[in-house]
């Protein structure tokens, strides 16, 4: 089963869920301040844009989560 990494669009906080394919976040809370339907950070393996992100204007272009190793904060790996 993957392993999504979710970011909490109230605190900031990210955190990673084991969910089976295809499931979305709309039924997750933020761990710290419980805040409901945290954005899914996009993970280097799956299909790019099968979602859309509303207005929320998702950029791509910094790493907010500080965990570029795992090429889990949306920029591509060298
Ligand atoms: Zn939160």
């Amino acid at each position: 089963m993957p392993i999504y990494e979710y970011q909490c669009t109230k605190c900031g906080e990210s955190f990673e869920v084991r969910q089976s394919m295809g499931a979305d976040g709309s039924s997750l809370n933020c761990p710290k301040c419980k805040a409901k339907n945290p954005k899914r950070l996009i993970s280097s393996f799956s299909s790019i844009g099968s979602e859309s992100f509303g207005s929320s204007g998702y950029g791509g272009s910094t790493c907010s989560t500080g965990n570029c190793s795992t090429g889990t904060c949306g920029l591509p790996m060298m």
